[in-house]
Order: structure tokens, then C-alpha cells, then sequence
């Protein structure tokens, strides 16, 4: 019997098998991005009153009209965005509203550009909705936005870029003028854009988020993604949101309704609580994140490790090749995690062309401080047993 030729070929996430692979042998986990804690205590309350007094039946297909006021809030507060809660729906998570966003605005052939390294649920995705993805590559160690390189990439059959800022695997967050030049690209060759921006609180070194959906006429053109897992470190929660105009808004709604149709309740009205909380409690996240990115960056870089900047996100970089280290990245985390008990994922799962997936592995530094320390001390063993080959 044959099955999809996309989903059916496809190996395990990266994340999975590192995940898989560190439980196998005790490691510690620093591959796939979740944070050490279980979140903040007052939204896990909020979520189980709201679980033993509150509605366990189908909430509203859009979403908790709390939740969807809530995010209109949030975003007008944070990132002077002018949405109404009818801009907003809530999803399963950012994986389902960019599933949702593929199968409802892509037809046959369209073609996506989608900047490597990206994250692996873009490609399969498109695929199966009929698209095709373009990749074009950003270069370490800066990874910047060439708009004149992405230029190169759009034919007549492009319909969509994907925009996932700040950047997952590497850490970036681009900058007010990649975001604009972006803007300007997709006004002149009339594209949508994806906008993944489930990262956009955790920016470092006083950085501000620019969305791209507040550059001049994108506000129609953007389709923006975010999660509330990122947000309060809440990885299994799963609640997600899509703000988008109302043209493309309603195909993404007709996806969503047969795809998971709506998300747990108690955790959209935690939620929605979360999300009206005092600047001061975002801020505070940042540092902690930003201080435990640097205790791992200055560990790292004392055991003689090559450390790429990281602007945003949960991770950091090493440059394998440039830390003295010669062995395939893949190799390397496979050593690591079973022969050193620390975990790493390659970045060659997050490039089209993996052989062309540059040397280096990407490190989850959103842990307890114990656990940092242990796992940098891991890896600098694993360095010195594994450069000299
Ligand atoms: N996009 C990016 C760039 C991510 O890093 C992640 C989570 N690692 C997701 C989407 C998925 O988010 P969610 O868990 O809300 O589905």
C-alpha cells in the first residue's frame, strides 16, 4: 500500500530521537528547547480553577473571547499593533496555526521561501499543502537578511515567504532594517509572509521585537504566529494564536476548524491572564533567560568552545570546526549523548540541503544553573576526548 510520499519518508524530529536518546542514557537534555521549570505558579493555578470551575466542554472555535481580547491587548501593548480580537484565533499550539496557514493559503505549486536554517515542521508542512518550499541560506556566524539574495529566489510562482523571527536554531533577531528591507520585498513581488515570531518576548541586551506585520502595508500581508508556551515557559501547554487580516484570516479559520477545531479551555483562560501581566514580569523573564545564555556562553567559551552570538531564543551555537572539533555534528551529538551524557542537536536538520548545513550544534541554555554548569563541563569532556580525531 503506498502512503503520502511526504509524511511517510520522513524520519523522527531531530528533537524526538536527542530527547529519546538522553532518557536512553540519563544525559542531560540540552537539545530540545524546554526550560527546566514547570512555568509560573500563578498561571498554573489560574489554569486548575479554571479546570474545576470553569467550562470542560467546547469552547468557541476562535477561541476564549477573553483570550482573543487578550492577545489584541497584549500585542497593541507591546508592540503597538492595532488588531481587534476578530484579528485573532487561537490554536493548538504555534505548530497547528502554521499548518493551518499552509493548507489554507497555499494551492498546488505555489512556491514558499523558506530561510535555512528553519525549523523542521516548515518544510513537511508545505509539502503536504500542495506548496514548494525555496530555501535560501542565511551565513553563519551573523546570519543576516540579504533581501537582494532573497530577491534572487522569488519566480512567478512564489506565494509566500516564511519569517521566523527571532530565529530558530541560531539565535538571531533581526534588526529594525532587515525587517523593513523584508517588508519592502514582499510589497514589490506581492507576497505573504509567514510570520513565526513565537519567540518574539525572549530578545536579549535590550533588544526590541520588530514585527513585521507593523511595517507599512503588511498589515494585509502578514500572517503572525505566536505561542504562549514560549511566553511563560510553558512548553506543553500548546496554546497558540494567529493574527491575521480578514482576507487571509478566513481560509485559516476553515483549516483550523477541522484540524483541532479548538484548544483545552482552562489553559486559554490562564492565558488570557497571563498575557495582561506588568511589563515588569516579561522583563524579568528576558534577564533570567539572558543571565543563564551567558553563564553558558562563558562556560563554553572557557573550555575553549567557538560560541555564536545569541540575540533571542532559548539556544546558542557552538562552531564545532572552529572549537577544534573535526567530527561530523551529528557524530559528535551521538558521542556526546552517549558516550558524555549531555545532548545536542546538529543544525543539519534545519537546512533543505543537510550536507550543506554548516558545523555546528545548537545548545539549550533555558535550564537551571546546576544543570548548565553539569552539562558544560560534559561537553568540554566530550571536546577533549573528541578533538584530537
Ligand atoms: N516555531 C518555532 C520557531 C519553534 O521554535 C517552535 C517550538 N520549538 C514552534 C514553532 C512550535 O510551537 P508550539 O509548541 O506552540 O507548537
Amino acid at each position: 500500500m503506498a502512503f503520502d510520499p511526504v509524511f511517510s519518508t520522513l524520519p523522527d524530529t531531530i528533537f524526538d530521537v536527542m530527547s529519546g536518546l538522553a532518557r536512553t542514557h540519563g544525559a542531560i537534555n540540552l537539545g530540545q528547547g524546554f526550560p527546566d521549570g514547570q512555568g509560573p505558579e500563578a498561571l498554573r493555578r489560574a489554569a486548575g480553577r479554571a479546570l474545576m470551575e470553569g467550562s470542560n466542554q467546547y469552547p468557541p472555535m476562535r477561541g476564549l473571547p477573553a483570550l482573543r481580547a487578550a492577545v489584541a491587548d497584549h500585542y497593541a501593548r507591546h508592540q503597538g499593533l492595532s488588531l481587534t480580537p476578530d484579528d485573532v484565533l487561537v490554536t493548538s499550539g504555534a505548530t497547528e496555526a502554521l499548518a493551518a496557514a499552509f493548507l489554507a493559503l497555499l494551492a498546488p505549486g505555489n512556491e514558499v521561501i523558506v530561510l535555512d536554517p528553519a525549523y523542521d515542521a516548515y518544510r513537511p508542512l508545505i509539502a503536504r499543502a500542495g506548496g514548494v518550499a525555496r530555501a535560501v541560506a542565511l551565513s553563519p556566524p551573523h546570519w543576516r537578511l540579504d533581501a537582494g539574495v532573497i530577491a534572487a529566489a522569488v519566480t512567478p510562482r512564489t506565494r509566500a515567504i516564511v519569517f521566523n523571527d527571532p530565529l530558530n536554531p541560531v539565535g538571531r533577531a533581526f534588526d529594525a532594517g532587515e525587517v523593513a528591507a523584508l517588508a519592502q520585498l514582499c510589497r514589490a513581488h506581492d507576497l505573504i509572509a509567514i510570520c513565526d515570531e513565537v519567540w518574539e518576548h525572549i530578545v536579549f541586551d535590550g533588544r526590541t521585537h520588530h514585527p513585521l506585520m507593523a511595517e507599512p502595508g503588511m498589515a494585509e500581508r502578514c500572517v503572525k504566529i505566536g505561542s504562549a508556551g514560549k511566553i511563560f515557559s510553558m512548553t506543553g501547554w500548546k496554546v497558540g494564536f494567529v493574527m491575521a487580516a480578514p482576507a487571509l484570516m478566513g481560509p485559516i479559520v476553515r483549516a483550523h476548524q477541522f484540524l483541532t477545531f479548538t484548544t483545552p479551555p482552562h489553559l486559554q483562560a490562564a492565558v488570557a491572564e497571563g498575557l495582561g501581566w506588568p511589563d515588569a514580569w516579561f522583563a524579568d523573564m528576558r534577564a533570567g533567560f539572558a543571565a543563564s545564555r551567558d553563564r553558558m556562553a562563558t562556560g563554553l567559551e572557557a573550555a575553549g568552545f567557538a560560541v555564536l552570538a545569541s540575540e533571542g531564543t532559548y539556544f546558542l551555537c557552538i562552531d564545532l570546526a572552529a572549537s577544534g572539533v573535526s567530527l561530523d555534528p551529528m557524530d559528535f551529538c551521538r558521542r556526546a549523548v552517549t558516550a558524555f551524557g549531555v545532548a545536542a542537536i546538529p543544525l543539519a536538520p534545519f537546512y533543505a540541503d543537510t550536507g550543506a548545513a554548516p558545523p555546528i550544534i545548537r545548545l539549550c541554555f533555558a535550564k537551571a544553573d546546576a544543570t548548565i554548569d553539569a552539562g558544560v563541563e560534559r561537553l568540554a569532556e566530550a571536546r577533549r576526548v573528541l578533538a584530537a580525531r
